[in-house]
């Protein structure tokens, strides 16, 4: 029965991993076929290959990335699939949830602007929803991370992720960073 009931997850992502550019349809097939001449053919490594390819494609992101700016968001991408595919597998996001915020305090870094950081709770859990709006420093949320939140109860991990305002002077002028 268990195999009746799992996902076709490559029949879902193939398309959208093509559609994105992460691959050629022609890449896409010729690896496939190699990965099941090596591995069973079942619809789990089926499932296997897609996420094999992603990391895949995150480990040549980092070679490849000529920024910090083009790493993160490239990175991000692959991890948005990552959550993607978890969540159909029915499994723990939040250590991918975690590399997406990661991104996101990492570009906000970049970013010229001096920024303060909201969290915001995506409708979570119940223990989540007090902190949604909660508002800190890039700064500190960088030397450490209120996410995910301690007290969740959402049972296939922490979806609250970060929003982040510009700092405004007392003219209402958006606040440039020193190093600018
Ligand atoms: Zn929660």
């Amino acid at each position: 029965m268990a195999a009746l009931l799992m996902k076709n997850l490559l029949k879902k992502y193939k398309p959208l991993l093509i559609y994105d550019n992460i691959i050629t349809e022609k890449d896409f097939d010729k690896k496939l076929d190699e990965w099941l001449l090596k591995m069973q053919d079942n619809q789990q490594s089926k499932n296997d290959f897609i996420w094999s390819l992603l990391n895949e494609s995150l480990f040549k992101i980092a070679q490849n990335s000529c920024t910090e700016q083009e790493l993160y968001h490239n990175q991000r991408d692959i991890y948005l699939y990552q959550f993607r595919f978890l969540n159909d597998e029915s499994k723990d996001i939040s250590n991918i949830q975690k590399l997406i915020n990661q991104c996101d305090l990492n570009l906000a870094n970049l970013n010229r602007l001096q920024m303060n950081v909201i969290l915001i709770t995506n409708g979570c859990c119940n223990e989540c929803q007090s902190f949604d709006g909660n508002k800190n420093s890039l700064e500190s949320e960088l030397s450490h991370s209120s996410l995910p939140i301690h007290s969740c109860s959402r049972p296939q991990g922490c979806i609250c992720c970060y929003g982040f305002e510009g700092i405004r002077d007392a003219n209402g002028r958006l606040k440039i960073k020193q190093s600018y």
